[in-house]
């Protein structure tokens, strides 16, 4: 590969780099930094409110508070937003975002407007380190976590976008559905959470957020007790062998254990739990697995979402036929389990589930293995540097 195909080098802005992000601090950090400066506390709660819940994103613009309290603001914390490298609108009007962090690292997020709602699908990292065959963030590998205010940089940027289009209100849903596995984050995503269900921050009710995960069963327990926001497990097949073979995870948590956590998970009574299936030709899509998948559900209040898989450059799996999944549809529905077929919004701007590896316009046909390969050799030649 040459040179002048690799990727240009972002360089952080070092007086804004050092400085902790404002959207990072839960309200007990707040609280904390309030009482080292000598603040009242509950000025806290004021700041907390400007950035989560008024969505006010500069110091300048805490009127309750006193001009020394907003200048400290302004100096001791970076109030920069992530970057929007590129910004796609799709034909059925979701529209996908590449930001680009502070340290230049790109992830995605995809805003879905519907009549009555508006989803916004989140990233928790950049990359991902599961492994699964068929997806291709999972190609791109782990780069690095993101915090829990650059998750929720996500909703601001969001809203902000929605107001610009004149809508009324904001997201009024998130799912982690975009790039990284959210319980591979555990404490940011935890923390994230509690802000977008906090009526003094976004709000939501925990049956509005949906942490889709893979199956990481410690996490999954931990997310019981901790928050028991909506849960989607990307299921794909109830074999283990052949989950194991798709998805690394399911050789340290098989379907025998993931089913344990999910009949004690406390799911958001009416909704229950969501499982992902993608369909893949001749790989999980004949009624053997069908009965296989009613079997493994038996117990759970239980929708299927059948996801026909979206293709990307480097993988040969193909969707399967549309028979075959009005087929696999008919066995799950004739026994009571609601599975609706989704195809997935925003697929002609490469939207769709499984389809975000960050990749900028000019990138997305270009496998993402190769492009995951580059990306790590910029940011070497980048710290080699500047070291
Ligand atoms: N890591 C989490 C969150 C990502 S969600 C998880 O796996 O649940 C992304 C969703 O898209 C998951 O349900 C994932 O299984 C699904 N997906 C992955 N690759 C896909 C593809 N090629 N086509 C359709 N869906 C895919
Ligand atoms: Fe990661 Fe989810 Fe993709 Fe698996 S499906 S590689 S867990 S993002």
């Amino acid at each position: 590969m040459s040179d002048s195909n690799a990727l240009p080098i972002y360089k952080p802005e070092p007086s804004i780099a050092p400085l902790q992000s404002a959207f990072d601090f839960a309200l007990s950090e707040w609280k904390r930094w309030c009482a080292e400066k000598g603040l009242p506390t509950f000025n806290a709660g004021q700041i907390y409110s400007w950035i989560f819940e008024k969505e006010v994103l500069s110091p300048d613009g805490f009127t309750n508070l006193s001009q020394a309290t907003r200048t400290l603001l302004s100096e001791e914390f970076d109030w920069s937003l992530p970057g929007i490298e590129s910004h796609l609108i799709s034909k059925d009007t979701s529209e996908k975002f590449l930001l680009k962090t502070r340290d230049g690292n790109l992830v995605e997020m995809v805003v879905m407007p519907y009549e009555n709602r508006t989803t916004l699908c989140i990233s928790s990292q950049v990359g991902c380190r599961m492994g699964c065959t068929f997806c291709q963030t999972g190609k791109l590998g782990l780069m690095r976590n993101l915090s829990s205010g650059e998750i929720l940089a996500q909703i601001l940027l969001a809203n902000r976008r929605l107001k610009e289009l004149g809508h009324a209100r904001g997201v009024t849903n998130i799912v982690f559905m975009g790039m990284g596995e959210p319980l591979d984050n555990y404490e940011a995503v935890l923390q994230a959470c509690k802000t977008m269900v906090d009526p003094k921050a976004f709000g939501l009710s925990t049956a509005r957020v949906t942490v889709s995960t893979s199956g990481l069963v410690p996490e999954i327990r931990r997310l019981a007790k901790d928050l028991p926001v909506r849960l989607a497990i990307s299921l794909h097949t109830a074999d283990d062998a052949k989950r194991s073979a798709m998805m690394p995870v399911n050789r340290t948590y098989s379907l025998d254990v993931l089913k344990e956590a999910l009949l004690e998970y406390p799911a958001p009574k009416r909704y229950g739990i969501t499982f992902e299936y993608v369909m893949i030709e001749g790989e999980n899509d004949n009624i053997l697995d069908a009965k296989k998948l009613v079997r493994f559900v038996h117990g759970l209040k239980a929708k299927v979402n059948l996801i026909p898989i979206n293709h990307f450059p480097g993988i040969e799996m193909r969707r399967s036929e549309a028979d075959r999944i009005q087929a696999f549809q008919k066995y799950l529905t004739d026994r009571s389990i609601p599975a609706p077929v989704r195809y997935s919004k925003g697929q002609d701007i490469s939207g769709g589930c499984g389809q975000l590896a960050a990749k900028r316009k000019d990138e997305l046909d270009r496998d993402p293995r190769e492009l995951a390969r580059e990306r790590r050799r910029a940011r070497r030649t980048e710290s080699n540097a500047s070291s």
